[in-house]
């Protein structure tokens, strides 16, 4: 069976990536197998710098298929910031609460529609050598006025997905992973790890 290493430290990233793999015959390891993985600075220019950049340095250490995601929050009243800023939007250290009160504070005076935002996730899957090859995926929604939820990470208490009553933070696991942005990407990375599949 093929393995495949997910290059992340962000430990709901893995849980949803491993739900959204367990359908295929793979065997997914994290940090939780390579407690060394290397700490990539993610400071390209865009999601899908980021993503290759952390996927293929987590193959060329662990010698073993990578796959990355690099996810960013575009608010259109804010010209698409955070954008891939979003980590640090509220400055460093990286904090989810920080940024959250940021995004509220920025998006303040601004009602309805006009707090429409997107999340665009670029998923990355390197193999040793140096092979690496990206696909996307993209929720449109709107920003809340306030949080709302106990569930996910991130922004999820203020992301009302367009066409759903219930904030990421307010759904099921299974649920935020089939309608959210991350979920698409794997979708579209399906085919990428069947080839990986067939090459192995
Ligand atoms: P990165 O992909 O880990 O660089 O994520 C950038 C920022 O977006 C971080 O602040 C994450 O917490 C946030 N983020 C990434 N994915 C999600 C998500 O699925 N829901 C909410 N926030 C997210």
């Amino acid at each position: 069976m093929i393995s495949v290493v997910l290059a992340t430290r962000n430990r709901y990233k893995v849980e949803e990536l491993s739900a959204m793999l367990s359908e295929l015959p793979l065997k997914i390891l994290s940090f939780h197998d390579f407690p060394d993985m290397p700490d990539v600075v993610e400071d390209g220019g865009t999601l899908e710098e980021n993503a290759i950049k952390k996927a293929s340095a987590v193959a060329s250490f662990t010698g073993l298929p990578s796959l990355a995601d690099d996810t960013g929050l575009e608010v259109e009243a804010l010209d698409g910031a955070p954008g891939v800023r979003s980590a640090r939007f509220a400055g460093e250290p990286p904090n989810w609460e920080e940024n959250n009160r940021k995004l509220l504070s920025d998006l303040n005076g601004i009602v309805g529609s006009a707090r429409a935002a997107a999340f665009r996730c670029v998923v990355a899957l390197a193999v040793p050598g140096g092979g690496v090859r990206t696909v996307e995926g993209v929720t449109r929604g709107v920003i809340l006025e306030a949080p709302r939820g106990e569930g996910g990470f991130g922004y999820d208490p203020l992301f009302l997905p367009e066409g759903h009553d219930l904030a990421y933070a307010e759904m099921r696991p299974d649920r935020k992973n089939a309608v959210s942005h991350r979920g698409k990407a794997i979708k579209a990375a399906r085919g990428l790890v069947m080839a990986l599949m067939g090459d192995g």
